[in-house]
Protein backbone atom coordinates (compact mmCIF):
# COMPACT_ATOMS: atom_id res chain seq x y z
CA UNK A 1 0.00 0.00 0.00
CA UNK A 2 1.85 3.33 -0.72
CA UNK A 3 1.09 6.60 0.82
CA UNK A 4 -0.61 8.48 -2.26
CA UNK A 5 -1.59 11.36 0.03
CA UNK A 6 1.91 12.26 -0.81
CA UNK A 7 0.95 13.92 -4.18
CA UNK A 8 1.78 17.80 -5.30
CA UNK A 9 -1.64 18.99 -5.83
CA UNK A 10 -1.23 22.52 -4.08
CA UNK A 11 -3.77 23.97 -1.26
CA UNK A 12 -6.95 22.93 -0.71
CA UNK A 13 -8.78 26.16 -0.97
CA UNK A 14 -12.26 25.98 -0.60
CA UNK A 15 -12.95 22.61 -2.29
CA UNK A 16 -10.58 23.19 -4.90
CA UNK A 17 -7.16 22.25 -5.33
CA UNK A 18 -5.13 25.36 -5.83
CA UNK A 19 -0.96 25.78 -6.80
CA UNK A 20 0.84 28.47 -5.60
CA UNK A 21 4.04 30.15 -7.07
CA UNK A 22 6.52 28.61 -4.67
CA UNK A 23 6.25 25.16 -3.12
CA UNK A 24 8.48 23.30 -0.53
CA UNK A 25 9.80 20.34 -0.80
CA UNK A 26 9.21 17.44 2.30
CA UNK A 27 12.00 15.14 3.12
CA UNK A 28 11.45 12.00 4.94
CA UNK A 29 12.93 12.27 8.51
CA UNK A 30 14.29 9.30 8.72
CA UNK A 31 16.12 9.23 5.47
CA UNK A 32 16.13 12.12 4.09
CA UNK A 33 14.37 11.49 0.85
CA UNK A 34 11.87 13.42 -1.32
CA UNK A 35 8.28 13.20 -0.62
CA UNK A 36 6.50 15.46 -2.25
CA UNK A 37 6.64 19.23 -2.07
CA UNK A 38 4.25 21.11 -0.33
CA UNK A 39 2.10 24.63 -1.96
CA UNK A 40 3.60 27.67 0.56
CA UNK A 41 0.27 29.89 0.93
CA UNK A 42 0.20 33.62 0.96
CA UNK A 43 -1.61 36.33 3.10
CA UNK A 44 -4.02 36.56 -0.06
CA UNK A 45 -4.95 32.97 0.36
CA UNK A 46 -5.77 33.11 3.96
CA UNK A 47 -7.80 35.91 2.71
CA UNK A 48 -9.89 34.10 0.19
CA UNK A 49 -9.75 31.33 2.11
CA UNK A 50 -11.73 33.48 4.89
CA UNK A 51 -13.54 34.82 2.69
CA UNK A 52 -15.02 31.66 1.32
CA UNK A 53 -15.54 30.38 4.96
CA UNK A 54 -17.46 33.13 5.52
CA UNK A 55 -19.65 32.87 2.56
CA UNK A 56 -20.12 29.24 3.46
CA UNK A 57 -21.06 29.80 6.87
CA UNK A 58 -24.29 32.59 5.78
CA UNK A 59 -25.90 28.81 4.46
CA UNK A 60 -25.40 26.58 7.22
CA UNK A 61 -26.25 23.11 7.64
CA UNK A 62 -28.76 21.49 10.03
CA UNK A 63 -26.91 19.60 12.95
CA UNK A 64 -28.26 16.05 11.29
CA UNK A 65 -26.26 16.87 7.78
CA UNK A 66 -23.28 18.26 10.15
CA UNK A 67 -23.15 14.79 11.93
CA UNK A 68 -24.01 12.76 8.63
CA UNK A 69 -20.57 14.66 7.26
CA UNK A 70 -18.35 13.81 10.36
CA UNK A 71 -19.83 9.64 10.15
CA UNK A 72 -18.90 9.99 6.89
CA UNK A 73 -15.47 10.80 7.10
CA UNK A 74 -14.88 8.60 9.99
CA UNK A 75 -16.25 5.42 7.84
CA UNK A 76 -13.68 6.85 4.93
CA UNK A 77 -10.62 6.97 7.48
CA UNK A 78 -11.38 3.38 8.28
CA UNK A 79 -12.05 2.08 4.76
CA UNK A 80 -8.73 4.04 3.75
CA UNK A 81 -7.01 2.75 6.81
CA UNK A 82 -3.44 1.83 5.58
CA UNK A 83 -3.47 4.90 2.84
CA UNK A 84 -3.54 7.64 6.22
CA UNK A 85 -1.51 5.04 7.96
CA UNK A 86 1.37 5.31 5.25
CA UNK A 87 1.24 8.72 4.77
CA UNK A 88 2.16 9.65 8.96
CA UNK A 89 4.47 6.87 8.60
CA UNK A 90 6.31 8.60 6.13
CA UNK A 91 5.32 11.80 6.48
CA UNK A 92 6.83 11.63 10.14
CA UNK A 93 8.71 9.18 10.31
CA UNK A 94 6.16 7.25 13.24
CA UNK A 95 6.70 3.77 13.79
CA UNK A 96 3.56 1.82 11.09
CA UNK A 97 2.34 0.62 14.84
CA UNK A 98 1.81 3.80 16.12
CA UNK A 99 0.66 5.53 13.05
CA UNK A 100 -1.96 2.66 12.81
CA UNK A 101 -3.02 4.06 16.03
CA UNK A 102 -3.57 7.38 15.19
CA UNK A 103 -5.96 6.73 12.21
CA UNK A 104 -8.13 4.45 14.45
CA UNK A 105 -8.26 7.14 16.97
CA UNK A 106 -8.81 9.97 14.26
CA UNK A 107 -11.95 7.96 13.00
CA UNK A 108 -13.47 7.64 16.65
CA UNK A 109 -12.79 11.38 17.00
CA UNK A 110 -14.50 12.11 14.15
CA UNK A 111 -17.57 9.54 15.42
CA UNK A 112 -17.59 11.04 18.84
CA UNK A 113 -17.62 14.64 17.12
CA UNK A 114 -20.56 13.10 14.98
CA UNK A 115 -22.44 12.24 18.34
CA UNK A 116 -21.99 15.56 20.23
CA UNK A 117 -23.20 17.51 17.07
CA UNK A 118 -26.31 15.53 17.63
CA UNK A 119 -26.56 16.26 21.56
CA UNK A 120 -25.63 20.56 20.95
CA UNK A 121 -28.01 22.39 22.63
CA UNK A 122 -28.68 25.38 24.79
CA UNK A 123 -30.83 25.04 27.99
CA UNK A 124 -33.95 26.61 29.79
CA UNK A 125 -33.36 29.01 32.07
CA UNK A 126 -35.57 28.95 35.47
CA UNK A 127 -36.72 32.53 34.86
CA UNK A 128 -39.30 32.69 37.90
CA UNK A 129 -36.56 32.31 40.14
CA UNK A 130 -36.22 35.56 40.25
CA UNK A 131 -39.92 37.77 41.23
CA UNK A 132 -38.99 39.85 38.25
CA UNK A 133 -38.39 36.79 36.19
CA UNK A 134 -41.96 35.17 36.79
CA UNK A 135 -43.73 35.42 33.32
CA UNK A 136 -41.21 35.15 31.42
CA UNK A 137 -39.84 32.09 29.30
CA UNK A 138 -35.87 32.01 29.22
CA UNK A 139 -33.92 29.76 26.92
CA UNK A 140 -30.48 29.88 24.85
CA UNK A 141 -29.70 28.32 21.90
CA UNK A 142 -25.77 27.72 20.66
CA UNK A 143 -24.34 29.16 17.66
CA UNK A 144 -21.73 28.74 15.95
CA UNK A 145 -18.56 31.21 17.46
CA UNK A 146 -17.25 31.86 13.89
CA UNK A 147 -14.92 31.32 11.26
CA UNK A 148 -12.04 29.12 12.98
CA UNK A 149 -8.75 29.27 12.39
CA UNK A 150 -6.81 25.86 13.26
CA UNK A 151 -2.73 25.04 13.99
CA UNK A 152 -1.81 21.35 14.55
CA UNK A 153 1.48 20.07 15.06
CA UNK A 154 3.81 17.53 13.36
CA UNK A 155 3.44 14.93 16.17
CA UNK A 156 0.22 14.11 15.90
CA UNK A 157 -0.82 15.00 12.53
CA UNK A 158 -4.16 13.22 12.14
CA UNK A 159 -5.62 12.84 15.30
CA UNK A 160 -4.81 16.24 16.31
CA UNK A 161 -5.87 18.33 13.24
CA UNK A 162 -9.25 15.42 14.13
CA UNK A 163 -9.63 17.67 17.35
CA UNK A 164 -9.59 20.76 15.57
CA UNK A 165 -11.80 19.77 12.59
CA UNK A 166 -14.40 17.48 13.71
CA UNK A 167 -15.77 19.35 16.82
CA UNK A 168 -15.69 22.71 15.06
CA UNK A 169 -17.45 21.69 11.80
CA UNK A 170 -20.08 19.74 14.12
CA UNK A 171 -20.67 23.49 16.37
CA UNK A 172 -20.92 24.66 12.47
CA UNK A 173 -17.67 26.74 12.23
CA UNK A 174 -15.72 27.38 8.71
CA UNK A 175 -12.20 26.51 9.90
CA UNK A 176 -9.35 27.29 7.79
CA UNK A 177 -6.41 24.33 9.09
CA UNK A 178 -2.24 24.75 8.82
CA UNK A 179 -0.87 21.78 9.46
CA UNK A 180 2.63 21.54 10.51
CA UNK A 181 5.26 22.07 8.04
CA UNK A 182 6.73 18.86 7.75
CA UNK A 183 3.91 16.70 7.77
CA UNK A 184 1.70 18.35 5.21
CA UNK A 185 -0.04 15.60 3.43
CA UNK A 186 -2.59 13.75 5.83
CA UNK A 187 -4.41 17.33 6.78
CA UNK A 188 -4.41 17.17 2.35
CA UNK A 189 -5.57 14.08 2.36
CA UNK A 190 -8.35 14.87 5.24
CA UNK A 191 -9.39 17.46 3.77
CA UNK A 192 -9.49 15.51 -0.09
CA UNK A 193 -12.02 12.60 2.19
CA UNK A 194 -14.10 15.61 3.88
CA UNK A 195 -15.01 16.93 0.49
CA UNK A 196 -16.32 13.56 -0.43
CA UNK A 197 -18.12 13.14 2.41
CA UNK A 198 -20.49 16.05 1.42
CA UNK A 199 -18.70 18.81 3.71
CA UNK A 200 -19.62 22.19 1.91
CA UNK A 201 -16.54 24.14 -0.18
CA UNK A 202 -16.00 26.64 2.00
CA UNK A 203 -16.30 25.25 5.14
CA UNK A 204 -12.71 23.84 5.11
CA UNK A 205 -9.04 25.00 3.58
CA UNK A 206 -6.45 23.15 4.74
CA UNK A 207 -3.28 26.18 3.81
CA UNK A 208 0.41 24.88 3.95
CA UNK A 209 3.51 27.17 4.14
CA UNK A 210 5.45 29.48 6.12
CA UNK A 211 4.45 29.31 10.07
CA UNK A 212 4.53 33.34 10.40
CA UNK A 213 2.38 34.31 6.68
CA UNK A 214 -0.19 32.25 7.86
CA UNK A 215 -0.43 32.55 11.52
CA UNK A 216 -0.39 36.76 11.24
CA UNK A 217 -2.94 36.92 8.21
CA UNK A 218 -5.37 34.47 10.94
CA UNK A 219 -4.20 36.55 13.92
CA UNK A 220 -5.23 40.02 11.66
CA UNK A 221 -8.10 38.98 10.31
CA UNK A 222 -11.36 39.74 12.57
CA UNK A 223 -13.51 37.60 10.49
CA UNK A 224 -11.74 34.53 12.30
CA UNK A 225 -13.17 34.62 15.41
CA UNK A 226 -11.06 31.62 17.27
CA UNK A 227 -7.64 30.39 17.23
CA UNK A 228 -7.28 26.70 18.21
CA UNK A 229 -3.72 25.69 18.32
CA UNK A 230 -1.76 22.74 19.36
CA UNK A 231 2.15 22.68 19.69
CA UNK A 232 4.70 24.13 21.44
CA UNK A 233 4.01 26.72 24.61
CA UNK A 234 6.39 29.73 23.50
CA UNK A 235 4.37 29.44 20.13
CA UNK A 236 0.69 29.14 21.70
CA UNK A 237 1.58 32.00 24.25
CA UNK A 238 2.46 34.45 21.93
CA UNK A 239 -0.45 34.04 19.55
CA UNK A 240 -2.74 34.15 22.45
CA UNK A 241 -1.28 37.38 23.58
CA UNK A 242 -1.60 38.67 19.96
CA UNK A 243 -4.81 37.80 19.10
CA UNK A 244 -7.04 39.44 22.80
CA UNK A 245 -10.26 39.63 21.09
CA UNK A 246 -10.36 35.92 19.48
CA UNK A 247 -11.16 32.99 21.60
CA UNK A 248 -7.86 31.48 21.52
CA UNK A 249 -7.75 27.45 22.94
CA UNK A 250 -4.11 26.47 23.35
CA UNK A 251 -2.93 22.57 23.61
CA UNK A 252 0.70 22.91 24.53
CA UNK A 253 3.44 21.05 26.10
CA UNK A 254 4.77 19.55 28.88
CA UNK A 255 7.50 17.94 30.99
CA UNK A 256 5.30 14.51 31.88
CA UNK A 257 5.52 13.05 35.63
CA UNK A 258 4.92 9.59 36.96
CA UNK A 259 5.59 8.65 40.89
CA UNK A 260 6.00 5.22 41.14
CA UNK A 261 5.09 4.15 45.22
CA UNK A 262 6.52 1.30 47.17
CA UNK A 263 2.98 -0.54 47.01
CA UNK A 264 2.25 -0.52 43.21
CA UNK A 265 2.57 -3.26 40.76
CA UNK A 266 6.29 -2.60 39.34
CA UNK A 267 6.43 -5.19 37.01
CA UNK A 268 3.31 -3.19 35.39
CA UNK A 269 4.25 0.29 36.01
CA UNK A 270 7.73 -0.45 34.55
CA UNK A 271 6.07 -1.69 31.78
CA UNK A 272 3.86 1.18 31.03
CA UNK A 273 5.92 3.65 31.61
CA UNK A 274 8.36 1.79 29.18
CA UNK A 275 6.29 1.45 26.18
CA UNK A 276 4.73 5.38 27.26
CA UNK A 277 8.25 7.05 27.00
CA UNK A 278 9.51 5.71 24.03
CA UNK A 279 6.46 5.94 21.40
CA UNK A 280 7.01 7.35 18.54
CA UNK A 281 10.65 8.52 19.74
CA UNK A 282 9.29 10.37 23.12
CA UNK A 283 7.28 13.00 20.60
CA UNK A 284 4.22 13.39 22.26
CA UNK A 285 3.27 15.80 24.66
CA UNK A 286 2.39 13.45 27.10
CA UNK A 287 5.34 11.16 26.56
CA UNK A 288 6.64 10.14 30.35
CA UNK A 289 9.70 11.83 30.92
CA UNK A 290 9.86 12.37 35.09
CA UNK A 291 9.74 8.98 36.85
CA UNK A 292 9.84 9.63 40.79
CA UNK A 293 9.88 5.99 42.59
CA UNK A 294 10.25 5.31 46.17
CA UNK A 295 13.62 4.79 47.57
CA UNK A 296 12.51 1.53 48.73
CA UNK A 297 11.96 -0.08 45.66
CA UNK A 298 13.82 1.90 42.86
CA UNK A 299 16.03 -0.43 42.64
CA UNK A 300 13.71 -2.88 41.92
CA UNK A 301 11.58 -1.12 39.15
CA UNK A 302 14.84 0.16 37.69
CA UNK A 303 15.58 -3.85 36.86
CA UNK A 304 12.33 -3.61 35.29
CA UNK A 305 11.62 -0.70 33.59
CA UNK A 306 15.28 -1.38 31.68
CA UNK A 307 14.30 -4.81 30.83
CA UNK A 308 11.44 -3.51 29.13
CA UNK A 309 13.68 -0.43 27.59
CA UNK A 310 15.77 -3.03 26.07
CA UNK A 311 13.11 -4.73 24.31
CA UNK A 312 12.57 -1.57 22.28
CA UNK A 313 13.06 -2.36 18.96
CA UNK A 314 14.81 0.50 17.14
CA UNK A 315 15.27 1.48 13.59
CA UNK A 316 13.08 1.98 9.97
CA UNK A 317 9.68 3.33 10.43
CA UNK A 318 8.27 1.39 7.96
CA UNK A 319 9.32 -1.48 9.35
CA UNK A 320 6.34 -3.91 11.30
CA UNK A 321 8.49 -4.39 14.25
CA UNK A 322 10.18 -1.03 14.45
CA UNK A 323 8.84 1.10 18.31
CA UNK A 324 11.51 3.78 18.25
CA UNK A 325 12.09 5.65 14.91
CA UNK A 326 14.00 8.92 14.49
CA UNK A 327 12.80 12.43 16.08
CA UNK A 328 11.60 14.63 13.53
CA UNK A 329 14.85 16.78 13.02
CA UNK A 330 18.95 16.38 12.84
CA UNK A 331 18.69 19.90 14.99
CA UNK A 332 16.10 18.28 17.28
CA UNK A 333 18.46 15.02 17.54
CA UNK A 334 21.67 17.67 18.17
CA UNK A 335 19.29 19.16 20.93
CA UNK A 336 18.29 16.42 22.54
CA UNK A 337 21.67 14.60 22.85
CA UNK A 338 23.11 17.96 24.37
CA UNK A 339 20.48 17.68 26.87
CA UNK A 340 21.29 14.44 27.80
CA UNK A 341 25.08 15.26 27.91
CA UNK A 342 24.57 18.03 30.22
CA UNK A 343 22.07 16.31 32.52
CA UNK A 344 23.96 15.61 35.44
CA UNK A 345 22.80 12.29 36.03
CA UNK A 346 24.08 8.14 35.36
CA UNK A 347 23.02 6.56 31.73
CA UNK A 348 21.67 3.82 32.51
CA UNK A 349 20.61 2.93 28.98
CA UNK A 350 20.90 4.58 25.69
CA UNK A 351 22.58 8.15 25.49
CA UNK A 352 23.99 6.99 21.98
CA UNK A 353 22.67 7.37 17.95
CA UNK A 354 22.43 4.77 15.57
CA UNK A 355 24.05 4.29 12.13
CA UNK A 356 21.41 5.84 10.58
CA UNK A 357 20.49 8.51 13.05
CA UNK A 358 18.28 7.98 15.47
CA UNK A 359 19.23 7.97 19.34
CA UNK A 360 18.53 4.89 21.24
CA UNK A 361 16.03 4.65 23.94
CA UNK A 362 17.86 6.65 26.64
CA UNK A 363 17.41 6.37 30.60
CA UNK A 364 19.50 8.41 32.95
CA UNK A 365 18.77 8.16 36.49
CA UNK A 366 18.89 11.02 39.12
CA UNK A 367 19.51 13.75 36.92
CA UNK A 368 20.16 17.18 38.40
CA UNK A 369 16.79 18.87 39.09
CA UNK A 370 17.85 21.96 37.25
CA UNK A 371 19.07 20.46 34.26
CA UNK A 372 17.32 21.67 30.78
CA UNK A 373 16.16 17.59 30.63
CA UNK A 374 14.25 17.50 33.70
CA UNK A 375 13.09 21.47 33.66
CA UNK A 376 12.22 21.52 30.28
CA UNK A 377 9.71 19.39 27.64
CA UNK A 378 12.84 17.01 25.93
CA UNK A 379 10.38 15.55 23.02
CA UNK A 380 12.56 12.79 22.58
CA UNK A 381 13.40 9.45 23.28
CA UNK A 382 14.56 10.17 26.81
CA UNK A 383 13.42 9.03 30.29
CA UNK A 384 14.30 10.35 33.29
CA UNK A 385 14.15 8.33 37.14
CA UNK A 386 14.89 9.95 40.32
CA UNK A 387 14.61 8.21 43.88
CA UNK A 388 12.32 10.30 45.83
CA UNK A 389 11.93 10.06 49.80
CA UNK A 390 8.06 9.40 49.76
CA UNK A 391 4.78 10.92 48.35
CA UNK A 392 5.06 14.39 49.61
CA UNK A 393 8.56 14.63 47.99
CA UNK A 394 7.17 13.25 44.88
CA UNK A 395 4.29 15.45 44.49
CA UNK A 396 6.68 18.10 45.24
CA UNK A 397 9.18 17.59 42.82
CA UNK A 398 6.28 16.70 40.47
CA UNK A 399 4.82 20.20 40.95
CA UNK A 400 8.42 21.61 40.48
CA UNK A 401 7.23 22.16 37.06
CA UNK A 402 6.19 25.44 34.73
CA UNK A 403 3.89 22.82 33.19
CA UNK A 404 0.78 21.12 34.16
CA UNK A 405 -0.99 19.08 31.42
CA UNK A 406 -0.93 14.97 32.64
CA UNK A 407 0.80 13.14 35.24
CA UNK A 408 0.45 9.70 36.54
CA UNK A 409 0.71 7.79 40.03
CA UNK A 410 1.14 4.37 40.67
CA UNK A 411 -0.13 2.46 43.88
CA UNK A 412 -2.43 -0.01 45.29
CA UNK A 413 -3.74 2.31 48.41
CA UNK A 414 -6.50 4.02 47.34
CA UNK A 415 -6.09 7.16 49.60
CA UNK A 416 -2.25 7.70 48.06
CA UNK A 417 -4.17 7.68 45.23
CA UNK A 418 -6.62 9.87 45.87
CA UNK A 419 -4.02 12.33 47.93
CA UNK A 420 -1.72 12.35 44.62
CA UNK A 421 -4.98 13.27 42.46
CA UNK A 422 -5.84 16.08 44.67
CA UNK A 423 -2.45 17.48 45.08
CA UNK A 424 -1.25 17.06 41.82
CA UNK A 425 -1.34 20.48 39.44
CA UNK A 426 -2.31 19.07 36.41
CA UNK A 427 -5.54 19.41 34.17
CA UNK A 428 -5.54 15.43 34.19
CA UNK A 429 -4.38 12.56 36.61
CA UNK A 430 -4.05 8.78 35.78
CA UNK A 431 -3.55 6.04 38.39
CA UNK A 432 -2.25 3.15 37.46
CA UNK A 433 -1.75 3.93 34.17
CA UNK A 434 0.89 5.62 31.92
CA UNK A 435 0.10 9.76 32.12
CA UNK A 436 0.10 9.11 28.23
CA UNK A 437 -3.11 7.76 28.54
CA UNK A 438 -5.68 9.32 26.20
CA UNK A 439 -8.92 8.55 24.72
CA UNK A 440 -10.37 11.35 22.18
CA UNK A 441 -13.93 11.61 24.02
CA UNK A 442 -11.67 12.79 27.77
CA UNK A 443 -11.36 16.67 28.27
CA UNK A 444 -7.52 16.26 27.53
CA UNK A 445 -5.44 19.27 28.42
CA UNK A 446 -3.46 21.52 30.47
CA UNK A 447 -3.15 24.24 33.56
CA UNK A 448 0.12 26.55 33.69
CA UNK A 449 2.37 26.93 30.60
CA UNK A 450 0.43 23.18 29.29
CA UNK A 451 -2.59 25.47 27.77
CA UNK A 452 -6.17 27.32 28.63
CA UNK A 453 -8.80 25.02 27.39
CA UNK A 454 -9.76 21.33 27.27
CA UNK A 455 -10.00 18.89 24.25
CA UNK A 456 -12.62 16.61 23.34
CA UNK A 457 -15.41 16.80 21.38
CA UNK A 458 -18.02 17.30 23.84
CA UNK A 459 -15.76 19.90 25.26
CA UNK A 460 -14.20 21.70 21.88
CA UNK A 461 -17.71 21.60 20.29
CA UNK A 462 -19.07 24.10 23.46
CA UNK A 463 -16.28 26.33 23.11
CA UNK A 464 -16.58 26.74 19.77
CA UNK A 465 -20.38 27.71 19.88
CA UNK A 466 -21.82 30.60 21.80
CA UNK A 467 -24.48 30.66 24.19
CA UNK A 468 -27.41 32.96 23.03
CA UNK A 469 -30.36 33.76 25.20
CA UNK A 470 -33.67 34.46 24.20
CA UNK A 471 -36.45 35.68 26.73
CA UNK A 472 -39.95 35.89 26.24
CA UNK A 473 -42.45 37.88 28.42
CA UNK A 474 -45.47 35.49 28.44
CA UNK A 475 -48.04 38.31 28.10
CA UNK A 476 -51.11 35.78 28.92
CA UNK A 477 -49.62 35.42 32.12
CA UNK A 478 -49.28 39.10 33.19
P1 LIG B 1 5.45 24.21 17.13
O1 LIG B 1 6.79 24.48 16.60
O2 LIG B 1 4.86 25.16 18.09
O3 LIG B 1 4.51 24.06 15.85
C1 LIG B 1 3.15 23.76 15.96
C2 LIG B 1 2.41 24.41 14.81
O4 LIG B 1 2.52 25.82 14.94
C3 LIG B 1 2.99 24.06 13.44
O5 LIG B 1 1.94 24.00 12.52
C4 LIG B 1 3.88 25.26 13.16
O6 LIG B 1 4.09 25.47 11.78
C5 LIG B 1 3.02 26.35 13.73
N1 LIG B 1 3.74 27.58 14.03
C6 LIG B 1 5.06 27.74 14.33
N2 LIG B 1 5.32 29.05 14.51
C7 LIG B 1 4.16 29.73 14.31
C8 LIG B 1 3.78 31.09 14.35
N3 LIG B 1 4.66 32.06 14.63
N4 LIG B 1 2.50 31.42 14.08
C9 LIG B 1 1.59 30.47 13.80
N5 LIG B 1 1.90 29.16 13.73
C10 LIG B 1 3.16 28.78 14.01
O7 LIG B 1 5.36 22.78 17.81
P2 LIG B 1 5.84 21.37 17.20
O8 LIG B 1 7.29 21.28 17.39
O9 LIG B 1 5.28 21.15 15.85
O10 LIG B 1 5.05 20.39 18.16
C11 LIG B 1 5.56 19.99 19.34
C12 LIG B 1 4.91 20.73 20.49
O11 LIG B 1 3.51 20.53 20.48
C13 LIG B 1 5.39 20.18 21.81
O12 LIG B 1 5.62 21.24 22.69
C14 LIG B 1 4.21 19.35 22.28
O13 LIG B 1 4.16 19.16 23.66
C15 LIG B 1 3.07 20.13 21.77
N6 LIG B 1 1.87 19.29 21.68
C16 LIG B 1 0.84 19.49 22.55
C17 LIG B 1 -0.29 18.67 22.50
C18 LIG B 1 -1.46 18.86 23.42
O14 LIG B 1 -2.54 18.39 23.09
N7 LIG B 1 -1.30 19.52 24.55
C19 LIG B 1 -0.35 17.66 21.56
C20 LIG B 1 0.72 17.48 20.69
C21 LIG B 1 1.82 18.32 20.75
P3 LIG B 1 5.46 24.95 11.07
O15 LIG B 1 5.43 23.48 11.16
O16 LIG B 1 5.30 25.47 9.70
O17 LIG B 1 6.59 25.59 11.83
Amino acid sequence: MTASGLTDRGLFLAGKWVHTPETVTVRSPYDGRPLGSAAAARAADVLAAVDAAQTAMATPLPAHERAAVLDRTSAALTARFEEFAQTLCAEAAKPIKSARAEVARAASTFRHAAAETLRLAGEVVPMDASPTGVGHLGFTVRRPVGVVGAISPFNFPLNLTAHKLAPALGAGCAVVLKPASQTPFSALLLAEVMAGAGLPDGMLSVLTGPAATIGDALVDDPRVKALSFTGSSAVGWHLRERAPRKKVLLELGNATPAIVLADADLPDAAERLASNAFSFAGQSCISVQRVYVESAVADEFLSYFLRRVDQLVVGDPASESTDVGPVISSSNRERILRWINTSGGTIAAGGTVTDDGIIRPTVIVEPQRDADVCRREIFGPVCLVSRVADLDDAIAQANDSDYGLQAGVFTTDINRALDAAARLEYGGILVNEAPTFRVDQMPYGGIKESGNTREGPHYTIRELSEEHLVVVNLKANN
